[in-house]
């Protein structure tokens, strides 16, 4: 196996000698400010895995569960997280935090969410 030539890490200021582009640890925190701009490919994982689990929610709680409580028997089109997971990975996949939502309810609950967190 060749050895590859040790240069400094590339992160300014850090002098650490690496085979990569960054040391271990910034290599790491590089990554990570990667991962908040485009989603990392884990996440792009989900995706897939995220639009199965939703189809087979939805085939088992079909209806909008904010228009059930009024009555209304709509068909849900999302399925949405009760307690916001923000990334959570526990929270994401714990079906209990899982409600199925009509576009409508949907939109009501996005925009109070982000009125009131302000993001
Ligand atoms: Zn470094
Ligand atoms: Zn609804």
């Amino acid at each position: 196996m060749p050895v590859k030539p040790k240069r400094p890490c590339n992160r300014t200021g850090c002098n650490t000698l690496t085979t990569e582009r960054f040391c271990r640890e910034h290599q790491q925190i590089y990554r990570a400010e990667q991962d908040k701009h485009r989603g990392s490919s884990t996440q792009r994982g989900y995706d897939a895995r995220w639009r199965k689990a939703r189809r087979y929610y939805l085939k088992r709680h079909p209806l909008c569960v904010h228009c059930l409580q009024e009555n209304v028997y709509a068909p849900a089109d999302v399925v949405d997280h009760i307690t916001p997971h923000r990334g959570e990975h526990e929270l994401f996949w714990d079906e209990d935090n899982w409600q199925s939502l009509c576009t409508y309810h949907h939109n009501v609950k996005t925009a109070k969410e982000d009125g009131g967190f302000g993001n």
